[in-house]
């Protein structure tokens, strides 16, 4: 079995003269995306579908695939979820805990987006949308002091399971930030698995606490998309 993770960001065309244009997908090429991969068969699945999967307690469709969006912001409200809606795909949004309702405040001098609110999270939850954490500040969790970096985890694991209702138990390392520390500190602050940015399909073998995702943006063709899936699948075992 094979798993794909895609990363996103937002899905908008982006403010003009935007410090990062690599965090937007623009939604006709988004739409477009969900397309090609409904037609190549991917199916979207949840990390606990995966995590059953690994334990032996749940099947998956033939071509499983897991969406993913990074930071929580509002665009993936107004704009991705109604076209995830059209294609019947779900997907998983990574949190920032202290940061609900507010702006990317971690990301100064870009022009502050706005994230999500807990209204938002509420309604698109109950549609079948997952969220997970990308910790508590946003901080990058191999730069500051063990016993901070724990903090981070197990307090927005607390306040998102709060507000969720609900168990979390996926991790986004900020700015893919982790090192064999961080790993531990993640699963002792009870998390199950989490994801970091590499070019690489998930096997049985795939170290949960390092699932790998292949990050999209603008630059993603529908050609290099469909390329990238196929050669991944078919031809790198690595
Ligand atoms: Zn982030």
């Amino acid at each position: 079995m094979r798993l794909p993770i895609l990363m996103y960001h937002a899905v908008d065309r982006g403010p003009q003269g935007a410090r990062s244009p690599r965090l937007y997908v623009p939604p006709e090429q988004f739409e477009a995306q969900l397309a090609t991969l409904q037609q190549l068969g991917y199916e979207t699945i949840s990390f606990g579908d995966w995590l059953a999967f690994r334990r032996g307690r749940a099947t998956l469709p033939r071509r499983p695939i897991i969406l993913t969006f990074d930071d929580g912001y509002r665009s993936i409200g107004e704009i991705a979820w109604p076209i995830l809606r059209r294609f019947g795909f779900g997907a998983t949004v990574f949190l920032v805990s202290d940061l609900i309702g507010k702006t990317n405040a971690w990301d100064p001098p870009a022009p502050p987006e706005p994230l999500l609110g807990a209204a938002e999270i509420a309604e698109m939850q109950a549609a079948g949308i997952c969220f997970e954490s990308h910790t508590r500040t946003h901080a990058a969790l191999t730069m500051i002091p063990p016993e901070r970096a724990l903090e981070e985890l197990t307090t927005s694991r607390a306040v998102l399971s709060q507000l969720l209702n609900a168990p979390v138990t996926v991790l986004c390392y900020p700015y893919g930030k982790q090192n064999l520390m961080v790993r531990a500190l993640a699963r002792e602050a009870g998390y199950e698995a989490a994801v970091i940015a590499r070019r690489r399909m998930n096997t049985a073998r795939t170290d949960p606490f390092r699932l790998t995702r292949i990050w999209i943006d603008n630059r993603m063709t529908l050609a290099r998309l469909r390329w990238t899936l196929f050669r991944l699948r078919w031809l790198h075992f690595a």
